[in-house]
């Protein structure tokens, strides 16, 4: 899949808090926020030309969360397209190329719209790749509130040791207030952990994305025997959008993807970097207190987390373009297996149509009211990518006097769609004005709240 970049004139790069010293061990680490070039990533930035690295003006104060504020861009600057990347040929010819080299590719494309996300485990070994490319880096950690003293204890050593702040991500109070008042403290226990991960853990993450046009995970393929199994070097985000918005908006970079768990514990011991003190205590894979334990010689480290569940569906939704699609769903939405996913866009401000539904809708001439209609299909990862903005723009319209709804058109009702519902590719999305009998589709990639709100209001 190709990516567009874009070039910055060298004008809107200045005065920074960067510093660096001859050698690599005395690295001083950028305040994060602020932007200050090492000379040689001046060099190549300047020169090439080749992506837009965008200074962000924050103060780098110890509380801000600074990921948001990456949106904002407040210098001068210039931009032209300049190239169209292509990240699956890039995946290829970076496969044989060593962590560093691709965290120095990732850091030198990216600049300072990229950040590390970081875990509090062993993805530590990312951070100290980062700083052995002597170039600025980001790091940004999701504080799920859910951590194990530990890991706090963790996160504070890891800023110290490398000087930096780490860009903490924090869930909306009244989400989690609102789930735990309905479900109690351990609902994952009882109906699975999604719920709480996308609260906690998800959402958060989507708007740290939407200030980057990059990320680096530690995921590597021999960490889950089924969702992991063929992560790429790098590729074009299946599931979460970057600074521009729209699909294909942002790249996920995944350096140690090739490198297996041993080797990364060499590299950690052989550096003296610092780990967390759970994995002395039997902890491979770490994650939040509730659902991690450790696990026995000859387990398989994701076996110690949510082990109450299935194996082969254990992501928390970070990296959920990992979790295979039914192959034919995948290729035609009209595959058997398509009916096994989990449905999305769960609201009670939402209206599910049936067949009958839609048919219905879609005949009548004169409306009680306008409506505005996704079709779907739950395994499609564009789908999955919107669902927190069409169920936001739901509640929102709730009692407005729009009618917000969903009907699922892949499977057997995928032909019938395309011919009278103007499908094209999942999601696509109507609007059935409340006079005409018409139809309208929105046009637009951009599917955050706001703007799905602005086609609603033109149209109403
Ligand atoms: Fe909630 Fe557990 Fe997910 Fe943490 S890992 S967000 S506690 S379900």
């Amino acid at each position: 899949m190709a990516f567009s970049v874009t070039a910055s004139s060298s004008a809107a790069i200045s005065g920074s808090n960067f510093s660096r010293s001859s050698s690599s061990s005395d690295l001083k680490v950028p305040q994060i926020g602020s932007f200050r070039l090492a000379d040689r990533h001046a060099t190549v930035n300047l020169s090439k030309k080749r992506c837009a690295v965008k200074p962000v003006n924050a103060e780098p104060k110890r509380n801000d969360s600074l990921l948001p504020q990456a949106a904002s861009i407040s210098a001068p600057e210039v931009s032209e397209k300049v190239e169209v990347e292509d990240f699956e040929q890039l995946a290829k010819e970076l496969d044989n190329a060593s962590p560093l080299e691709i965290m120095d590719k990732a850091l030198e494309k990216f600049g300072n719209d990229i950040a590390i996300a970081f875990s509090g485990a062993e993805d530590v070994a990312l951070i100290e790749y980062a700083k052995l490319t002597g170039r600025p880096f980001r790091v940004f950690s999701l504080d799920t509130g859910r951590l194990n003293p530990e890991t706090y204890r963790f996160f504070d050593e890891v800023e110290k040791h490398y000087e930096i702040r780490i860009e903490y991500m924090f869930p909306d109070a009244v989400e989690v207030q609102a789930l735990v008042r309905s479900k109690g403290l351990f609902s994952f226990y009882e109906d699975g952990h999604q719920e709480c991960c996308r609260v906690r853990k998800v959402r958060p993450l989507r708007r740290a994305l939407k200030g980057l046009r990059a990320w680096i995970t530690g995921q590597r393929k021999d960490q889950s025997p089924g969702t992991r199994s063929e992560v790429p070097i790098v590729q074009v985000d299946p599931v979460f959008e970057g600074l521009e918005g729209g699909v294909g908006s942002l790249v996920k970079w995944n350096p140690v993807a090739n490198v297996d768990g041993t080797d990364i514990w060499n590299f950690l011991r052989a550096m003296n970097v610092p780990v967390n003190s759970l994995h002395s205590q039997g902890f491979v894979s770490i994650g939040c207190e509730p659902c991690t334990r450790p696990v026995l010689p000859g387990q398989h480290e994701r076996e110690g987390r949510w082990w109450w569940e299935d194996a082969k569906a254990k992501e928390c939704g970070l990296h959920k373009g990992n979790l295979k699609q039914d192959g034919s769903a995948q290729l035609n939405g009209n595959g058997s297996g398509a009916a096994a996913h989990t449905d999305i866009f769960d609201s009670q401000s939402l209206v599910t149509l049936s067949r009958a539904g839609i048919e219905n809708l879609a005949r009548l001439e004169n409306r009680k009211e306008p409506w505005i209609v996704v079709l779907y299909a739950p395994w499609c990862p564009y789908c999955q990518a919107m669902e927190e903005s069409y169920v936001a723009l739901a509640e929102k319209l709730a009692g407005s006097g729009v009618k917000v709804a969903k009907f699922r058109a892949d499977g057997e009702h995928k032909e019938y769609a395309q011919k009278e519902l103007q499908l094209g590719s999942f999601p696509t999305i109507l609007f059935f004005p409340k006079h005409s009998a018409k139809a309208i589709k929105y046009g637009s990639e951009k599917r955050d709240v706001d703007s799905l709100m602005a086609f609603v209001s033109a149209l109403r």
